[in-house]
């Protein structure tokens, strides 16, 4: 008898545990992105990949007419093609494209890759004085790009400078508002990428930028150059790389394979030219 009464208490203590926590869950902002409704999203009525909210037409109707040659772009930097279909959702305003990527900052993040998706936000076409949504837009597909080859896991170990480098490569995106000159200045005063060997489940994009003592911007004017550079010492070796990544290899271990010396040796070698 009294193991049964221990046994209840132990149940009911386990049931309030289980919904503080689903409740701690359901408002966090993941909980929020997760919950929140697409049911309003538009169909564009010339390119049914793209979705708009009410009042984002425009936004819209530029992102459609862009989408064959963005991807067309993507599938050349990574030499291979969508595996899946995918969407991409054009936001009305900044707050509703933050909640949708669970982001509850009010910073003008311009797009984002999940499955299966992209979300593109007003800032894209508005973003220190420009309009970067072509880029902005290629930028999010080549995330979604490997993403679909890699899975999410895979693609948690890759290492940040080099996931967002390629993505700048491809899409001419990164470093709005930072010129060569001060991120080579930046680098020569020790204020640099620091090049992880691999990216980290835990490990957000913000908390590695935020780790260098870097802005997001010079941050990715960056890993574009020093992306940029590693292409251009032998590109048949970038392109086995990045093939090797797109088929689940090991970053670290591939690029020491193509390219006979680690990341880090590679960056002394890109520093020592600047
Ligand atoms: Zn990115």
């Amino acid at each position: 008898m009294k193991r049964t009464r221990k046994k209840i208490i132990i149940l009911n203590i386990l049931g309030i545990f289980f919904v503080i926590v689903s409740v701690l869950f359901l408002r966090s902002p993941i909980g929020k992105a997760l919950l929140k409704s697409k049911s309003h999203f538009m169909v564009h009525s010339a390119d049914s990949r793209v979705l708009y909210e009410p009042g984002a037409e425009g936004f819209a109707d530029r992102i459609a007419a862009f989408l064959p040659t963005a991807v067309e772009e993507v599938e050349k930097g990574h030499y291979l093609s969508f595996k899946k279909p995918f969407k991409v959702y054009v936001c009305s305003t900044q707050q509703s494209h933050n909640e949708f990527i669970a982001n509850p900052t009010s910073y003008p993040i311009r797009g984002a890759a999940l499955k299966k998706k992209v979300f593109i936000a007003p800032s894209a076409f508005s973003f220190k004085g420009l309009d970067t949504h072509r880029e902005s837009l290629m930028h999010e597909l080549s995330h979604l790009h490997l993403l679909q080859r890699v899975g999410m896991l895979k693609n948690r170990r890759i290492p940040h400078w080099f996931k967002e480098g390629l993505a700048n490569l491809v899409a001419g995106s990164g470093g709005e508002g930072i010129s060569q000159k001060m991120a080579i200045r930046s680098i020569k005063e020790g204020r640099h990428l620091v090049l992880q060997e691999k990216g980290g489940f835990l490990k957000s994009l913000t908390k590695v930028i935020l780790a260098a003592g870097l802005t997001g911007p010079m941050f990715h004017q960056q890993n574009k150059m020093f992306v940029n550079y590693i292409h251009r010492v032998n590109p048949e070796a970038f392109k086995r790389l990045v093939l090797a990544i797109q088929n689940g290899e090991k970053f670290s271990i591939s690029f020491v394979k193509y390219f006979k010396m680690s990341p880090q040796e590679m960056w002394n070698r890109f520093k020592s030219e600047l």
